[in-house]
C-alpha cells in the first residue's frame, strides 16, 4: 500500500499547491476517525486562509497555460487521472470504507463511478474542441456569428463527506475538461482518500497548479475561498445553511456559483405496483450508505390498498439487515459517519416518540462499537412533522398511506426541496406520466438511483442550482462567447 494510504495515526499538516506538498499556515488540528472501530486514523489540518492565497496565486499562475492546452490533450490527462483511481482501486475502496464507514461493497461503486466520470469528462473535452467556432444560423446582412466556450478561470470546488471522490469527480472531472484551474477542498471528515488525487495528479502529469487541493475545515478554508476575490466561480455540495454562506460569499464580486443541497425526496408507490420491488427500492433508497444521501427517498407515499402490507414487508426487510464492520462481507449497513450526525439522526427520534410516531419496525441488535442508528419505519407520518419535511440523512423513513396518484403528487410537491423522486407503478408508461408532474432533478421509474457520468444531477427549488454530469455539467465551467464578423465574399 503506497504511503499516502497508510493513514493511521499520521497529521496531514500539508497542503497539496503547485504540485508540491507545502505546510499549511494553520495551527489547529482536527481528528478523522474510523466510525466503526471510532478509533483515530489522523489528524488533519483545519487550515488557514494564508493557505488559500497561495493554492489561487498557483492556480493563477497555471490558468493561460491550461486554458490554452488543447482539449484532446486536456482528455489525456483526464484518462490518466481515472486510470490513476483505476490501479488504486482496491486500496482506495478500503481506505474510504475506513474513513466513512460505508460497506467496501458501496466503496467500491463509488470508485467505479468516479473513474466513470473521468473517463467520460476525457471524451467530452474531445467533444468540446470540436464544436469551438460553430457557426450560428444564417442571420443578418453580411455578418457570420460563430460560437466560442472558454473556461470560466479559477473555481474552487467544495465537497461533502458522503460520497468521497464521487461528488470531488463530478466537479473535478468537468472542470478541468473546461480548462479551469482548481482550488479544491474536499471534507474535513473524509480527506484521507481525497488526498490521494494529488500522487494521482503527479503521475499523470498534470502541469503545477492545474488543480490545488487544501485540506481543512469550513473555517479555516471553506469560507475563507469562497470569498476570495480570485476565484471566478464557486461549486459547492453540501447543507443548505453552508450552500446559502457560499451564495451570500459569492455575491461580492459578483461571482456565479453551482449549489447542490439538501434534499427530502419522495418515492412514490401506485395501486398496482409490484409490492416486492416497491419493497426493494424503498429500502434501497433508505438505507444505501445508512441513509446519508442527499437523495435518499425518506417520504414513501403508496396507495392505500398496498400499504400495511408494504409496511409490514419494509419492516421484515429492515430487520434482516445486517449491521457491522463495514469490511466484512455481508455488512448491509455500516455506521453513520461520526458521533454528531448519529446524534442528529438519534435527535430524529426523540422527535418522534415526542409527536407520538407510530413504529413497529423491530429493534436490532446494534453492533458494540460504532456510530450505528438502526433503520426505521414510521407510519402515517403528520404532513406537519419535522421528521416529514426536514432533512435526516440517516436511515429514518416516514410513511403515508395515499388514496391515488394525484393525492401523492401534491404531497410529494410539498416540499421544500426538489432533488430527486423514485416512483413505482405497474407500467413504465404510468411511473413516466406521475414523473412528469413531479418536482424533482432526478426521477426514476421502477429503477433504483442510477447516475451515469452521461446523466444530469441537481435540484428544483430548495435543493440547488445548476446541475452536474453531462453537458449540463461541462457548461457549468465554462462561457459562451458570440464572435461576430463580416463574411468573406
Ligand atoms: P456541510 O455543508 O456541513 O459541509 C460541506 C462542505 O462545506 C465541507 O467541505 C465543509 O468543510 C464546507 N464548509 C463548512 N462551512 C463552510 C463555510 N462557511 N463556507 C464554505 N464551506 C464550508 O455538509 P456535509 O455535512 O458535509 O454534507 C451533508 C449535506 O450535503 C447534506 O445536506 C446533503 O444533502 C448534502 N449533499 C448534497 C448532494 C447533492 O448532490 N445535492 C450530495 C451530497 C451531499
Amino acid at each position: 500500500m503506497p504511503a499516502s494510504m497508510n493513514a493511521s495515526n499520521v497529521t496531514l499538516s500539508e497542503q497539496f499547491i503547485d504540485n508540491v506538498w507545502v505546510p499549511s499556515r494553520g495551527n489547529k488540528y482536527r481528528p478523522v476517525l474510523d466510525p466503526y472501530h471510532e478509533s483515530l486514523l489522523a489528524e488533519v489540518t483545519c487550515g488557514d486562509p494564508a493557505d488559500v492565497d497561495l493554492a489561487v496565486i498557483a492556480a493563477q499562475r497555471a490558468l493561460p497555460g491550461w486554458r490554452a492546452t488543447p482539449e484532446a490533450t486536456r482528455g489525456e490527462y483526464l484518462e490518466a487521472i481515472a486510470s490513476g483511481l483505476e490501479t488504486r482501486r482496491h486500496p482506495l475502496a478500503e481506505l474510504s470504507t475506513r474513513n466513512n464507514g460505508k460497506p467496501l461493497a458501496e466503496a467500491y461503486q463509488d470508485l467505479d463511478d468516479a473513474i466513470a466520470c473521468y473517463r467520460y469528462y476525457a471524451k467530452v473535452t474531445v467533444a468540446l474542441g470540436q464544436r469551438q467556432g460553430t457557426v450560428e444560423e444564417a442571420g443578418q446582412r453580411d455578418l457570420e456569428a460563430r460560437h466560442y466556450w472558454d473556461a470560466i478561470g479559477i473555481v474552487g470546488l467544495i465537497t461533502p463527506w458522503n460520497f468521497p471522490l464521487v461528488s470531488s469527480a463530478w466537479k473535478l472531472a468537468p472542470a478541468l475538461a473546461a480548462g479551469c484551474t482548481v482550488v479544491f477542498k474536499p471534507s474535513e471528515i473524509t480527506p484521507l482518500p481525497e488526498r490521494v488525487l494529488a500522487e494521482i495528479v503527479m503521475e499523470a502529469g498534470l502541469p503545477p497548479g492545474v488543480l490545488n487541493l487544501l485540506l481543512g475545515d469550513g473555517e479555516g478554508i471553506g469560507a475563507p475561498l469562497s470569498r476570495h476575490p480570485g476565484i471566478d466561480k464557486l461549486s459547492f455540495t453540501g447543507s443548505n445553511a453552508v450552500g446559502e454562506a457560499v451564495m451570500s460569499a459569492a455575491a461580492q464580486g459578483v461571482r456565479p456559483v453551482s449549489l447542490e443541497l439538501g434534499g427530502k425526496s419522495p418515492i412514490l408507490v401506485t395501486e398496482d405496483a409490484d409490492l416486492g420491488l416497491a419493497r426493494d427500492l424503498v429500502m434501497a433508497g433508505i438505507c444505501y450508505n445508512a441513509g446519508q444521501m442527499c437523495s435518499a427517498t425518506s417520504r414513501l407515499l403508496v396507495h392505500e390498498r398496498l400499504a400495511d402490507d408494504l409496511y409490514s414487508a419494509i419492516d421484515a426487510a429492515m430487520a434482516e439487515l445486517h449491521l457491522g464492520a463495514p469490511m466484512t462481507q455481508g455488512t448491509d449497513m455500516g455506521p453513520l459517519v461520526n458521533a454528531s450526525q448519529r446524534e442528529r439522526v438519534q435527535g430524529y427520534m426523540a422527535i418522534a416518540n415526542e409527536e407520538g410516531l407510530i413504529s413497529e419496525t423491530p429493534a436490532l441488535a446494534l453492533p458494540e462499537r460504532g456510530f450505528f442508528v438502526a433503520p426505521r419505519l414510521y407510519r402515517e407520518v403528520p404532513t406537519t412533522s419535522r421528521l416529514w419535511r426536514e432533512e435526516i440523512f440517516g436511515p429514518l423513513l416516514c410513511a403515508r398511506r395515499v388514496a391515488n396518484d394525484d393525492e401523492a403528487i401534491a404531497l410529494a410537491n410539498d416540499s421544500d426541496f426538489g432533488l430527486a423522486a423514485t416512483v413505482v407503478a405497474d407500467e413504465p408508461d404510468h411511473a413516466a406520466s406521475i414523473a412528469r408532474r413531479l418536482e424533482a432533478g432526478n426521477v426514476w421509474c421502477n429503477s433504483d438511483q442510477v447516475a451515469p457520468p452521461q446523466g444530469s444531477w441537481g435540484g428544483m427549488k430548495r435543493s440547488g442550482i445548476g446541475r452536474e454530469l453531462g453537458d449540463s455539467g461541462l457548461n457549468a465551467y465554462l462561457e459562451l462567447k458570440r464572435i461576430t464578423r463580416p463574411i468573406k465574399h
